[in-house]
Formats: structure tokens, sequence, C-alpha cells
């Protein structure tokens, strides 16, 4: 069984005190607690500060280009469906440039979890208006105050058919593993926004703020107009697990779950090679 040093990877150049830790060490012990192998699932990520994490996790990964975590996880699972697939990155990266890909991933269902480290600020460019950051927010790209509202990512992936939704905080391990767990997981599209605080440059969404204005919920929301409704009400600052359903993902309405040992092989079955060369024409 693998062990936290198993999946240690090179050393981190994050700033002490910044939430990416946390989150990291979520990732690894959701792992190591559902029982898997660093061969065994993939870690995809983006441009940013968080985009360090496929190399800092050690075990499959791809360290991609700005905001094409999604869809390069997506190729992936598709290529491989025997790996667990982990698509992680920053909310400047998914929620600005990866904007689109995380929208028709929700819809598309693809069997693959997206992880967001959300510190509301662009941090590796050392600290510009993110799409997250608050209205009047002053940031060194908005030095009087930020003109525009923010993007709220759960209700997003929740209005467009996502099929697990959580937000979790990297202050909160406990909460924050057992969510991660749950989503890694989920057979379909998982998307978990975290709040991680960027302690070098961002002086508004702290450990503090956190502490003071997050709102834990135990149980799912019963419909996904409940819990659109909820973070509506409370500025988008609900954690815990807040929309999950089952239905069949990507993969089993194309029929391509077939055992990857086959193909490799060349055993794969012909009928099914067939039926799935059909469904593209
Ligand atoms: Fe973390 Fe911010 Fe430092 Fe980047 S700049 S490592 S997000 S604290
Ligand atoms: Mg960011």
């Amino acid at each position: 069984m693998a062990t936290m040093k198993d999946l240690r990877g090179d050393v981190s150049t994050w700033c002490p005190g910044c939430g990416h830790f946390s989150i990291m060490a979520g990732i690894q012990k959701a792992i190591i607690e559902l029982g898997y192998e660093p061969h065994e699932f993939a870690i995809i990520s983006g441009i940013g500060c968080s985009g360090k994490v496929s190399e800092y996790i050690r075990s499959n990964g791809f360290h991609s280009i700005h905001g094409r975590s999604v869809p390069v996880a997506q190729g992936v699972k598709m290529g491989n469906p025997d790996l667990k697939v982990i698509a992680s990155g920053g909310d400047g990266d998914g929620y600005g440039i990866g904007l689109g890909h995380f929208v028709h991933a929700s819809r598309r269902n693809i069997d693959m979890s997206y992880i967001v480290m959300d510190n509301s600020i662009y941090g590796l460019t050392k600290g510009q208006t993110s799409p997250r950051s608050e209205h009047g927010f002053a940031t060194k790209s908005a030095s009087t105050d930020n003109k525009e509202y923010p993007v709220d990512p759960v209700s997003t992936s929740i209005i467009n058919g996502a099929t697990f939704v959580a937000q979790g905080y990297s202050g909160n391990i406990k909460q924050l593993s057992g969510i991660l767990k749950r989503a890694i997981e989920h057979r379909g599209f998982s998307h978990v926004n975290i709040f991680s605080p960027c302690v070098t440059f961002n002086k508004i969404n702290t450990y503090d703020y956190y502490k003071e204005n997050l709102i834990f919920v135990e149980e799912p929301f019963e419909s996904r107009d409940e819990a659109v409704k909820s973070l509506r009400e409370n500025k988008g600052l609900v954690t815990g697990i807040l929309f999950e359903e089952h239905r069949d993902d990507y993969q089993t309405k194309l029929g391509i779950d077939f055992d990857m040992q086959s193909l490799e092989s060349g055993k794969m079955d012909k009928e099914l090679l067939h039926s799935i060369q059909k469904k593209f024409e």
C-alpha cells in the first residue's frame, strides 16, 4: 500500500503558509486511504502556482498549458480508462482562459475529477485580479479597485450538469479529505472548488476571513436549484458536498469502457470495436 513518502515528488517552491500545501496533502491522503498506488492515477495540471502539483505529487502526471488541464485530462481518461484521472489548477487558469472547457466538461460527464485551488488572485504572476477576485479588491492590475464581479464556479458546474459538485477549504483538512475521497470515487465529472489563501498577494481572502465567513453543510442539497439558492444567499461561501447524482458517464454512454489489456494485447473484441466505430459515424 502506498504511503505519503511514495507520493512525495520534488521540492516545493510554494510560499510558507500557502493554502495549496494542505490541498496537495489532502489529495495524497485521499489516494492513500482509497488504496491506490502511484501508477494507478494521473494528475494533470495547468499553469500557475497550483500547476506545480503535478510535479509535487509522485504519480503519472502532465504539466499542461494555461487553462487546458481539463481537456488534456479528458484525453488521458479516454486514452486509458483504467487510470483515475485528476485535473488540477487555479482559479485564474480554470475560470478564466479555461472556463469554456470547464463548462463543457460539466455537461459531458467524463469520469474524472477537477480540483481547483481557488485563491481569488493570480499568484504566480505576482498578484493580479483573477476571475474570482472580489468586486472592489485593489490589486496590481486594478490599482484603485476591481470593477468586475467574480465568477461563481460551483453554481456554474451545478447549472451545467456536473454530477458531483463540492466546495472545500484548505484550513479544514478533515472536511477536505472526506470531500476529496468522495470526489475521486464518484463515477462521472466531479468538481471541487477549494478556498486556498494566497498569503503573499491576497490580503482579503485570508485564513481569518474564511474562518469568519464560511458555512458548512453536512449533506448535499436535494436539488440543483436548492444548492444554487443557498450559494446565492451566502455569497458563494458554502462548503461541503453541495450536489451529487448518479447517471451514466461519457465513456459508458459511448460504450468504450473496455478492458485496456485486451486492447494492448490486440485481442480486443472485433464486434465491440465495430460498435464503437459506428457511434462515431
Ligand atoms: Fe501560494 Fe500565493 Fe505564494 Fe503562489 S504566491 S505559492 S499562491 S502564497
Ligand atoms: Mg489563483
